[in-house]
């Protein structure tokens, strides 16, 4: 059952699945293992008498004055109050609506005299007030924490709850996968997984994550092992040869010290008989491509082929331009391979992969589909690792017993590393490139947003980019998002009139590609987007970074979308417009303005938060986890390395845990 589409459950047809694929949840099982990225106190419902500013919480009162106006053809704003003893809480509900006379929701609150809300309270015009509140027109049926899941384009909270209730109608068909001398230490999985979405308290849900977290790291230990296990001979690659010496001799910079130790790594790597498999962890803008381009023409100078895997197609676009610009005038060619690919020129370029008429291509895990045949496949180059799975990896460079090297700006501690990537070598580049100013950080008040947009576009006149940030705006129930894209798309119409603008958003399709493409090929000068700018982005000429409401992000993410300015020698700037309302939260943000080693903010960002505090944002979480963080569950990780070693050793292809090794399979198909 657990295998089964989400169709199963009632009331999810194709259309809503389809809604659900962009949130990988295409199985029941997908769903039981998708957690709660939140969870909202239901246990109480608190009168309006209660209501403190800045509270988030459930209210309960008499519903009075309703009343509904229309601000625009599809645009309405719902105004109620909600009745205490002695004081009242505001409510409003902007919606949309092309339905003559009233709205759905305005229909509904109409017919009931009591009411439930769950919402942050602010302070509005006339008191203490609830913008946009989740309503019930009865008493909830929760009355627990209830669990906030992550949300896309037609896929409210409300039906994510229904999606659960149906799955863990089956969580007796989920098994424990660890072995037992360890589930015996934790809480067990099916327990674990009942209350990570509806925990009974928050001791219970901090046993449930240790445990889930406890898992992951040692299913990833696990799988790694077998990969170990596997380790072969590979190409023996010449010394470098005319073109490889000529890209060293005819680099516009000089080589860092990490990155010449790097390149030392990979040219003694390359040069053996045993199959290279090396990790080049830098933080961004340490230069690790340098490192990646010598792979690639280290190999071709030995007449091999290269595959470049990058995980997004604008990524593998960008890094195809870089490439070919830096080969091309060594004579070394080409090729780029993303899913989009037309079938015509797919057809084109495999049949040049299998006739060596490209040497280097650069492409999405497209490359990884069968149909790619390489002639002679020496090297496979992986970038931003930590978006792929072991499996990918292995799927890449198995092709041929190539040699590997993947590259990753995750900021982990080198003895962390070893112990996470127990298969691979590792070549730290610790230092940015000489002569890269700091990046002028600044907390700035929303009042003076407006400077702020005037120094914009003053760079802009001088030929310089920017990238202004909103927070990503999963929260919607849609109107926030809305909400959102009109503060953005005002800002292209007043503070950024005079210059050219793009826009990018989750709710856009593949134009969004093209936006981001118009900004890289400096066809536009400002990008606002909500969603992440790509990480790995590499657009030399911006040199400003806007963050808005910078303190509704993590702080890995705020360093990671820093790094997308000042990659070359201009001085650059990133402004954080926030007005932090707590301690916590302003002194979260100077560690930004003062740091800028992301291994560094990642430690003090768990200092200040404690290491108990698991609710907080992942800051240097891997994707490849769900739940855990690299730095703030290091003991889990230990442990869990420790006793995978030990099971392994005893059982190295698993066979007396079969249970184990279809969960590994499961995980990475
Ligand atoms: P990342 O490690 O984030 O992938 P890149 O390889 O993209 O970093 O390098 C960032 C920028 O720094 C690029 O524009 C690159 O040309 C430049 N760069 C790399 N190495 C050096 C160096 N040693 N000196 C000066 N600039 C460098
Ligand atoms: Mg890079």
């Amino acid at each position: 059952m657990l295998e089964q589409p989400i169709t199963v459950i009632p009331r999810v047809g194709t259309r809503k699945a389809q809604l659900a694929a962009k949130l990988e949840l295409h199985t029941l099982r997908d769903v039981l293992f998708s957690f709660p990225r939140a969870y909202k106190d239901f246990t109480a419902a608190l009168s309006p008498d209660q209501a403190e500013i800045g509270a988030e919480a459930l209210f309960h009162g008499q519903i009075a004055d309703l009343i509904e106006r229309e601000l625009s053809r599809n645009r309405r704003l719902i105004q109620a109050r909600l009745l205490g003893n002695r004081r009242v809480l505001n409510l409003s509900w902007f919606t949309a609506s092309y339905r003559r006379g009233f709205s759905y929701q305005y229909m509904q609150l109409s017919r009931v005299d009591e009411l439930w809300v769950y919402g942050t309270v602010k302070p509005g015009l006339y008191g203490p007030e609830i913008v946009g509140g989740e309503f019930y027109t009865s008493k909830p049926k929760y009355s627990c924490f209830v669990p906030v899941y992550p949300l896309a384009a037609g896929i409210t909270n409300r039906m994510r709850l229904d999606w659960i209730e149906f799955a863990l109608k089956h969580l007796d068909q989920i098994q424990e996968c660890l072995p037992e001398h360890l589930s015996s230490r934790f809480l067990g999985r099916r327990e674990a997984l009942r209350a990570i979405h509806f925990p009974r308290s928050e001791a219970e849900l901090a046993e449930a994550r240790k445990r889930l977290i406890f898992e992951e790291f040692f299913l990833f230990q696990a799988s790694l092992g077998a990969a170990v296990a596997k380790r072969r001979e590979s190409v023996k690659h010449q010394p470098d040869g005319t073109v490889t010496k000529r890209f060293l001799e005819r680099l516009p910079f000089r080589l860092t010290n990490g990155q010449v130790s790097a390149i030392d790594d990979v040219r003694r790597d390359m040069e053996s008989q045993q199959q290279m498999r090396r990790l080049i962890q830098g933080d961004v803008g340490s230069g690790k491509t340098v490192v990646a381009e010598y792979a690639c023409l280290k190999a071709v100078d030995s007449g091999g082929q290269v595959a470049v895997m990058v995980p997004t197609e604008i990524l593998a676009r960008q890094m195809y331009d870089r490439f070919t610009a830096d080969f091309a005038p060594l004579g070394v060619s080409t090729g780029f391979l993303v899913g989009r690919t037309s079938s015509k020129r797919r057809k084109e370029i495999l049949r040049k992969a299998a006739e060596r008429d490209i040497s280097v291509l650069i492409g999405t895990h497209a490359l990884i589909s069968d149909h790619v045949q390489f002639d002679n496949l020496t090297l496979a180059v992986i970038d931003e690792q930590h978006r792929f799975g072991v499996r990918q990896r292995l799927a890449l460079s198995d092709k041929s017993n190539a040699d590997l090297l993947v590259m990753s700006a995750t900021p982990i501690p080198r003895s962390l590393a070893l112990t996470l990537y127990g298969d691979l070598n590792i070549s730290i580049i610790p230092e940015l490139p000489a002569g890269r100013k700091p990046i002028d950080t600044r907390l700035i008040h929303p009042r003076q947003r407006d400077d702020v947009y005037r120094f914009v576009v003053q760079r802009v006149k001088q030929g310089e980019q920017a990238f202004v940030v909103f927070p990503l705006v999963e929260e919607s129930e849609k109107l926030d998002a809305r909400a959102a894209i009109q503060e953005m798309e005002s800002l292209s119409i007043q503070q950024l009139a005079e210059v050219r603008v793009g826009l990018v958003h989750g709710q856009m399709g593949k134009e969004k590609d093209q936006v981001m493409q118009d900004f890289y090929d400096g066809k536009l000068d400002v990008l606002i987007t909500t969603t992440v700018v790509e990480v790995g982005m590499n657009v030399l000429k911006a040199t400003v970074m806007v963050i808005e409401n910078a303190d509704r992000f993590g702080l890995a993410q705020l360093h990671q979308l820093r790094g997308r300015v000042g990659r070359a020698e201009k001085q650059a700037y990133c402004f954080l417009i926030a007005e932090p309302k707590t301690e916590l939260a302003r002194q979260r943000l100077d560690i930004i303005r003062h740091t800028n080693d992301g291994l560094k903010i990642a430690e003090e960002d768990l200092k200040l938060r404690g290491p108990g505090d698991l609710l907080g944002t992942r800051q240097s979480g891997d994707p490849w986890f769900k739940l855990a963080d690299l730095i703030r569950d290091q003991a889990l990780l230990e442990q869990a390395a420790r006793e995978v070693q030990k099971l392994i050793r005893d059982d190295p292809e698993l066979e007396r845990h079969p249970e184990l090794r279809a969960e590994i399979k499961r995980q990475q198909p």
